[in-house]
């Protein structure tokens, strides 16, 4: 039997300043640690991919800002994966990394598809975020892929920022949408209150739920006009241009955790690395095992976590398995899924109560037959 198609997730712990929303695992001040990281990245996929394992179907770099490795280290790390030609290899950059030199270099790593996270092209907007404010960063980002055959790439947005009006949204999208190659790719996520955050304690800074939720029915409705697809609550791609990385994570596939807080799944069984930089390292160099905690779901808990994921996919799930009256009191302004092919399908409204719908799921949770 062929292998499962499984994907390798690596995370890059470093940042050069950080941003007031971001509650991710990162530092700006480990840089020092940088080539022992990478060493230790290299040593734990050649002890923990196992030979049945094949080739990966995907793999991640993210972060963090992975970007801030040299070419021949990420090269390094995508050798270490067993990654060709037929993989999806991602790597998440910040739009300050990207030059024609950096695009060549990661390219000739293995790197077929960037992930850019731009947020706003305003620069009001990215002052209200706490991030660096890149002149023209479209230009910039053009003239770095001008030369390079990448085909797929895609580009990050942030939407509801206390500082952001609609016309800053717009703007921020009606310029993406004029690049001279449009990003194949677009994910766009609300800003969120991440405790522990600058955004966090200041209450001023936090975002305005209802005009998140225009801003969000606003966005589907040009990015369709312009011929893109939704894909999933927070993702739209032109046709082709599907991420497959995160095809996997919303199928319920396997992944291998690769570095620092990252999070694998295999069969089941979901761990996670410790969070510090430090103590990772250490667990590599001296064999021991960098996994601070996991868990086993019941297969009951596997397919409902599985149902509540391809919910929030243009797949959705059979039609028979939401509680369709239970679901009909919520719909105040309309139908929150739609029938398409003998399935439920969220409409934009649906998607922006994702997880209330999925609370319908329940009752069905315990019917072993059915299959996605
Ligand atoms: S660049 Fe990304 S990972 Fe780094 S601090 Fe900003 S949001 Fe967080």
């Amino acid at each position: 039997m062929a292998p499962r198609e499984y994907g390798i997730y690596i995370h890059i712990p470093f940042c050069r300043q950080r941003c007031d929303y971001c509650a991710f695992v990162t530092s700006t001040e480990h840089d020092d640690l940088i080539d022992r990281y990478v060493d230790a990245c290299v040593a734990q996929l050649l002890r923990e991919r196992r030979e049945s394992d094949g080739i990966p179907a995907t793999v991640f770099f993210g972060g963090g800002t992975p970007s801030r490795l040299s070419g021949d280290q990420v090269r390094r790390i995508v050798d270490a994966c067993g990654a060709e030609a037929t993989s999806e290899v991602t790597l998440e950059c910040n739009p300050e990394d990207l030059t024609a030199l950096t695009v060549h270099e990661f390219a000739a790593a293995g790197i077929n598809r960037l992930s850019i996270g731009v947020q706003s092209t305003q620069p009001n907007v990215l002052k209200s975020l706490g991030r660096r404010s890149p002149e023209n960063v479209l230009e910039g980002i053009e003239q770095a892929l001008h030369a390079s055959d990448l085909r797929s790439w895609n580009l990050d947005l942030i939407y509801g920022a206390a500082g952001e009006s609609d016309a800053d949204f717009a703007a921020t999208v009606e310029s993406v949408l004029a690049m001279a190659v449009r990003p194949p790719h677009l994910s766009a996520y609300g800003l969120s209150v991440e405790p522990g955050t600058p955004i966090a304690r200041d209450p001023l800074r936090h975002p305005n739920e209802d005009h998140q939720a225009d801003r969000y029915e606003w966005l589907d409705s040009r990015l369709v006009r312009a011929g893109y697809r939704f894909e999933e609550i927070s993702s739209w791609s032109l046709p082709g241009h599907e991420c497959r990385h995160n095809n996997l994570y919303w199928s319920g596939g396997d992944y291998l955790a690769i570095g620092t807080a990252a999070h694998g799944h295999r069969d089941g069984r979901r761990y996670w690395n410790t969070a510090s930089i430090e103590r990772y390292i250490t667990a590599i160099e001296t064999g021991a095992s960098p996994v601070a905690g996991e868990e086993t779901l019941t297969s009951d808990e596997r397919w409902f976590e599985s149902a509540t994921l391809a919910l929030r996919t243009a797949r959705g799930v059979p039609w028979e398995w939401l509680d369709h009256a239970g679901l009909r009191a919520l719909e105040s302004r309309g139908p929150f899924v739609v029938h398409r092919g003998g399935r439920a399908v969220l409409t934009v409204q649906g998607r922006l109560f994702a997880n209330r719908v999925a609370q319908f799921l329940r009752p069905f949770v315990r019917d072993g037959s059915c299959s996605l």
